[in-house]
Formats: structure tokens, sequence, C-alpha cells
């Protein structure tokens, strides 16, 4: 009937993020009932480093999400131990809201050390129990939270599942617990648990414990944990119970060449365990995708065909979700990708090209056809030429080709942009999310040709003067945007 809901309704988007026409009649012609069985029953969305987030635009996501096609919403219980972002901070308002819209909760995520740490009974549990804490490869138990605890002390164990079992009890609203490992984590090495063998076996074993002893006080709730770092391959010796869900994590996917293409080692890796798993385990395994990576700095890498290339692949394997990151602050930037994303995990063989003809008419209107070229580029270059992880520095001589394209296209959005109506005000967030690649090709160029420091420095302030002007527009999450951040990623020290 003419409806689309492009985006959460984020301020940014002015009343435009979606399209509902107005119509004296409704005519419905179709079924009076569908039932859509999606491929993948599990669609999530990340909060995870939470740095855009508030309680208007999280109600503003969970009120889009099952209209887009998710129906988890995944929160951290305390990201990074940091107090910031956590699952206690929203659950008053946000629960009633997942509720109303039968969305699945997922909270947890990084860190054991929620459940037991050094300053756990008031700092006295590392002095009464060092021997609990993990051992690092000198023979010292160590305090810091990225040491996981010494899993073969039974009594360490037990004291962690307590205190786990007392953080659901008094949150009876979660559905999926995600039992990660600290980012990082540096696993025990004392002799009793070198003796379990590889890391990987002491995750399942730990994670196993967990879900067995959490089975019977509460039947519903799924566990969920990582394959990750160093468990990112399926332990040989013990197998995880079934009943576990398994967020499958290619973290340092080249995003210069799908992930079954063989021909790329890193991507080979990332398949290769992913078999395994699927291989080797029963139960359900979803993708914990990278299309929206922190990383990348708001870089408009706009990646539907890529997207749907990949979950093609997962479905066909034996995949049951996908997830993706959810930044408010750059939202426009990545909003193909999180539009495509929910729709090619119901459907994979969904024909992406139509798909994107549609969003780009409701979005950009009469300026549609020209969109979808400045979306194309987006999809083509970055992902080849920035300067992300696992993507090479090309040549001066591809980069010059780049930039000239990158000019034309943004001469072409100077051409089409006309006031403040809904159309123009997207096609400016193209142009500037163009006018950010160009300075990241300038800077890769200038690398490419060995350019001074200096240089780049003067590029680099350049950058951050652009995030800080277009903070608020939905194109860059600009706290996560500083000199310091864009030299390390271009391999500069200032
Ligand atoms: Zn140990």
């Amino acid at each position: 009937m003419g409806c689309r809901w492009l985006a959460p309704g984020y301020d940014f988007y002015e009343g435009a993020a979606e399209v509902v026409p107005e119509t004296k009649t409704v005519v419905c012609s179709g079924p009076e009932r569908v039932v859509v069985k999606p491929a993948l029953p599990n669609r999530k969305i990340y909060v995870e480093e939470g740095l855009s987030h508030d309680e208007r635009n999280l109600r503003q996501l969970v009120e889009w999400m099952p209209k887009a096609g998710y129906n988890t919403l995944v929160v951290p219980i305390d990201y990074q131990g940091k107090g910031r972002v956590m699952w206690d901070k929203m659950r008053g308002f946000l629960t009633p809201e997942l509720r109303k819209r039968g969305i699945t909760l997922e909270v947890g995520g990084h860190g054991y050390q929620n459940f037991l740490n050094a300053s756990s009974d008031g700092g006295a549990l590392y002095d009464a129990h060092p021997e609990w804490f993990g051992m690092d490869e000198q023979g010292e138990r160590r305090r810091e939270p990225r040491y996981v605890i010494c899993t073969s002390q039974s009594r360490a164990v037990e004291y962690l599942i307590d205190s786990v079992r007392g953080y659901l009890r008094a949150h009876p609203e979660i559905d999926t617990f995600a039992f990660w490992p600290p980012d990082g984590a540096r696993w025990c090495r004392c002799d009793a648990c070198r003796a379990l063998g590889p890391d990987s076996e002491k995750h399942v074993r730990l994670v196993n414990r967990v879900a067995e002893a959490l089975r019977e006080e509460f039947p519903r709730l799924r566990v969920e944990c990582l394959a990750y770092e160093a468990y990112l391959d399926p332990a040989r010796e013990n197998s995880l119970s079934p009943d576990v869900m398994v967020d499958f994590c290619p973290i340092d996917q080249c995003f210069e060449t799908q992930i079954d293409d063989a021909a790329n080692p890193k991507n080979r890796m990332y398949v290769t365990a992913f078999r395994r798993w699927r291989d080797r385990f029963g139960g359900q395994i979803n993708l914990y995708s990278y299309y929206r990576k922190y990383v990348w700095r708001s870089l408009p890498l706009v990646l539907p065909h890529y997207i749907a290339g990949d979950v093609r692949w997962y479905a066909a394997n034996g995949a049951s979700g996908v997830s993706i990151y959810g930044e408010p602050g750059d939202w426009a930037a990545y909003e193909v990708n999180h539009y495509v994303l929910a729709r090619v995990a119901a459907n994979p063989a969904l024909d992406v090209d139509s798909l994107l003809c549609d969003f780009t008419q409701a979005r950009y209107g009469r300026h549609a056809a020209f969109a979808r070229e400045v979306l194309d580029l987006f999809e083509r270059l970055p992902r080849r030429g920035a300067a992300i992880p696992n993507t090479t520095l090309k040549t001066v001589a591809e980069y010059d080709g780049w930039l000239a394209e990158i000019d034309a296209a943004a001469a072409g959005l100077a051409r089409r942009i006309r006031g403040n109506d809904p159309y123009s005000r997207a096609l400016r967030r193209l142009s500037l999310s163009l006018e950010y690649l160009r300075d990241e090709f300038a800077l890769c160029r200038l690398r490419a040709a060995g350019g001074s420091a200096g240089d780049a420095g003067v590029l680099i302030d350049r950058m951050v003067r652009w995030a800080d002007s277009c903070a608020g527009q939905g194109v860059v999450v600009t706290c996560n945007f500083t000199a310091p951040r864009l030299g390390w990623r271009h391999g500069l020290k200032r």
C-alpha cells in the first residue's frame, strides 16, 4: 500500500524516516492472513558500544525494528564494565516497548568479570582467593578483568554461577543471556587449566557448566556464546550443548572480497571455522556481522549486494541468524545496510536491485537513479581503498581515478540539492559522506605517494572539523572520531 519503513524515526530525519501515503480509502487486495517464515529466524540489532544512544532514540529504534524485520535487541549488562552502557539504565522504559512488539531481549556481552572480579565482595575476593584468578604466562595470578578466572577452580565457577543466577533472578525480562569472555580475553595458564587443552576447550566447558546450572531455574532462558578470537574454532574434546546458541564473529573479514572467496586467506579461515562448527554442533549459529563496524569510524561502506552475497552463503550453510551494530549517530550512513540485512535474512533469494530501486524511490524521489549511482560508488570504493583493517593500500593511480569519480558524483549532488525538502536533505547526507570519503582517499593517496606526516596531519584535522560540523545529522558518530583514532587507522603516530 506504499508504506516504507526506511529507518527508525530519528530526529535528524525530520519526519522522513518512513513513507506513509495519505489516502481516503484503504484497499487491500491480498489474502486476509499472510504468514511469513524467515529463512534466518534470529535477526538482531546490537547496542554494543552505545556511543550515541539515549532514551529517545532507543524507543525510536525499538518502534522501527519489527517493521523492518528485526526481532531481537541486544544490550550489554555493562559495556567494558564502565557503568555507562547498561541494561539497568534502559530496562524501565524499554521492557514494556519490547514486550508490546514481541521483540526478544538479549542481555549480556563481554564480561565474565561482571560476575566475578578482583573488586567483588568490596575488594576482598582477590585477597581471600587469589587462586580463583587467571594466571599469566609468568605464573602470576592477575586482577585485571581481561584475565579470565581460573576455570579449573570449581569454587570460583560456583561463585560466578551464583552471581549470574542473582542477576537473572533480578531481571526476569531477559530472554537470552549472552555469556561472553572479556574482549581480548587472556585465559588462565595454571597447570590444571593447561591440562584442559586449548582455550576453546576451557570456553566450552565453562559455557556448558553455566547453561546446565541455569536450566532448571530458568527453563525458558537461552544461553548464547561467541565463536571468536582464541575460541573461533569449535573445541575438539568437548561438545557445546546444543541448547546454547553461538554467535560466529568474523571480525577480521576482508571486505575486498566476499566471505566465501576461497582465494582470500582471512575469509577462507572463517568459512572453514564456520563449516567446522556446523559439522560438530547441533544448535543454532548466528552470523555476528561487521557490516557496520566501529573501526570504520562512520566511513560510508554501503554494502547491499555484498551483504546479500554473504547472507546467501551463511543461509545455505546452516546459519540461523544475523546481527548488526546499530548506532543512531551514523545510522543514515549505514541505513541501506540496516534495511537490506533484515530483508535478505528473511529471504536470501531476494532481488537486491529491485529492493534498492524501491528504497531509493522512497528515500530520494525524483533523484533515485542518481542516488543509486552514489550508493554504488559507496559499495565499490571504500571497501577496496579505504584505510580499514584487512583492506590494502592501493596505488596513486587508483586513488586518482577514484578521486575523479568522487568529484563527478559531488558535482552531480550539488546540482540536485535544492532547498530543504526531504529528498534534498537525503542527498545532502550523501554529499557529507562523499566529502568524508574524498578526504579519506586523499589521505590514502598521500600515503601511497610517500607524503609527509605533516601533510597527513592537515588532512586529518580537516576531517575532524568535518565530523564536528555535521554532528547530529546521522552521518557520523562524532565522539568516535578523533585525530588520534583517525591517525591510528592510517598507521600514523602524531
Ligand atoms: Zn587455572
